[in-house]
């Protein structure tokens, strides 16, 4: 069996080696998931909630245990890692209460009446990406499994373990082995095959929008559902009427969290030029003051990233002309470590203001006034998430309704609520995850009118 090593970018020791799935192992995982796909869609709608709160309960029990193997693997720091262990268990929790109120409507018809159902689609691909491969591989299959589909997941190659992990405590609290199945392997064969075999009726994607692309052209083949959640270069915008102190206290980890990789992280910091100076001095202590340490110790904010390649890929954006205010720390020897680095003034033309960096690099650009600043946050390919401070609340909502982007904060940072709904304008993606409504995202909507007329 052909396998890869998983390294920890912690200190780039090989900590376990995993399958690497051909085309012909991927096929079979799909097959078995298809055949058991009858049956798991006829299971009760109260029985189905019961195995998907016994799953949520197995993640719960397991929390330290998963997010130990995060910290490992994915050099996300211990707190981190706990509250994507919770979110796990918290969104299974969730979507065990949908099985029983995913009802269809009734239509009044003349001569009939007439239904609405929510039919399953059959097998779900969910690909993850590894910036935060619990939470975002349990947002495809948690409520794709409670409306009924069968789900095969490939984690990235990079960070697979938590995925292989959780599936094994969903089987063990009783959901059938073939019904949620984890495959690991490269994007471009196992990722890929979720595209072009038949019996893989929607593929759920997370990760670049380079990939992206890919992925929902190669759906067009045979007119398959897709959701796309994908890049983002959000604006963080601070007014000169907001509580400069808190905003400034908070912008550090709003970009620094998870060391920059992170879809939502506000990589722009658009600062009304009457406070800049101000701001700025408020800022500088705060990015120093980061902790970027060991992920395992309690107090450490921000690890190492994920790669020497992904480490290659950020020092790129941070030579020759780029402007370096000022920058955090961060351990030096082994580990794939980058200090928080803030840059500015930044022109929004800059190529650090428009693509997505996808470390510690924070780019601060000033604007005008608020319709400069509004201008300035959409232009650009993305529209995934965004913040605005200011303590006027008729400003807050002009500009909350004048960015283009899918999830947006007034006064905070928050972008992920697994209650709300989750998705992007733009290039930042197709769909909506999570909330409410997230398993119309997963079924098929079948009318149906019965005549009642003799
Ligand atoms: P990526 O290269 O696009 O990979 C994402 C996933 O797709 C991985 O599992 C990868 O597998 C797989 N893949 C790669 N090529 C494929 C192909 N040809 N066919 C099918 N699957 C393929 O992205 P990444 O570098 O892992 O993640 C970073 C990106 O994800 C960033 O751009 C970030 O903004 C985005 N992201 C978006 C969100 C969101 O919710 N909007 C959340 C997190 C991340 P392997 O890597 O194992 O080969
Ligand atoms: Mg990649």
């Amino acid at each position: 069996m052909v396998t890869h090593d998983v390294v920890s970018p912690v200190d780039e020791t090989v900590i376990a080696s995993v399958p690497s799935a051909t085309q012909d192992a991927v096929d079979d995982a799909i097959e078995r998931a298809s055949r058991a796909h009858g049956a798991w869609a006829a299971v009760a709608p109260g029985d189905r909630a019961r195995l998907l709160r016994r799953a949520a309960e197995a993640v719960d029990s397991a929390r330290e245990e998963l997010a130990a193997l995060e910290v490992r693997n994915s050099g996300h720091t211990i707190a981190n890692a706990r509250w994507e262990a919770g979110n796990v268990r918290d969104v299974l929790a969730y979507y065990a209460g949908a099985p029983e109120r995913h009802s269809g409507r009734q239509i009044p018809v003349p001569g009939g009446v007439d239904f609405t159902f929510y039919e399953p689609l059959g097998v779900v691909g969910v690909i993850v990406p590894w910036n935060f491969p619990m939470p975002i591989a349990s947002w495809g299959f948690a409520p794709a499994l409670a409306a009924g589909n069968c789900v095969v997941l490939k984690p990235a190659e990079l960070t697979p373990l938590t995925a292989v992990r959780i599936a094994e405590l969903c089987h063990d609290a009783g959901i059938p082995q073939d019904v949620f199945q984890v495959v690991t392997g490269a994007g471009s064969t196992v990722g890929w095959r979720f595209v072009t075999h038949e019996k893989v009726r929607k593929v759920c994607f997370t990760g670049s929008t380079a990939v992206g692309k890919q992925i929902m052209a190669g759906c067009a083949e045979q007119v398959k559902r897709v959701t796309l959640e994908l890049g983002g270069k959000s604006a963080n915008i601070v007014f000169s009427d907001a509580d400069l102190e808190r905003a400034a206290a908070s912008a550090p980890t709003s970009i620094f969290d998870n060391a920059g990789q992170d879809c939502c992280a506000r990589s722009r910091l658009l600062v009304e030029r009457s406070v800049y100076e101000r701001f700025m001095s408020l800022l500088e202590p705060a990015v120093r003051a980061f902790k970027v340490k060991d992920p395992s110790a309690e107090d450490a904010q921000m690890g190492p990233l994920i790669s020497a390649e992904q480490r290659r890929v950020v020092s790129g954006y941070v030579t020759g002309s780029a402007k370096v205010a000022f920058r955090g720390s961060a351990p030096e020897g082994p580990g794939y470590w980058f200090p928080p680095t803030v840059l500015a003034p930044v022109s929004p033309d800059d190529r650090v203001a428009r693509e997505e960096i996808f470390g510690p690099v924070l780019s601060v650009i000033p604007f005008e006034d608020e319709a400069d600043a509004v201008r300035i946050a959409n232009d650009t390919v993305y529209g995934l998430s965004g913040s605005i401070w200011t303590n006027d609340v008729s400003r807050a909502l002009r500009v909350a309704r004048g960015v283009e982007s899918g999830t947006l904060s007034v006064n905070s940072h928050s972008s992920v609520r697994y209650w709300t709904p989750f998705g992007g304008f733009k290039q930042s993606g197709l769909g909506r995850e999570l909330g409410p409504d997230a398993l119309s995202g997963f079924s098929e909507v079948k009318n149906v009118f019965i005549a009642t007329e003799r």
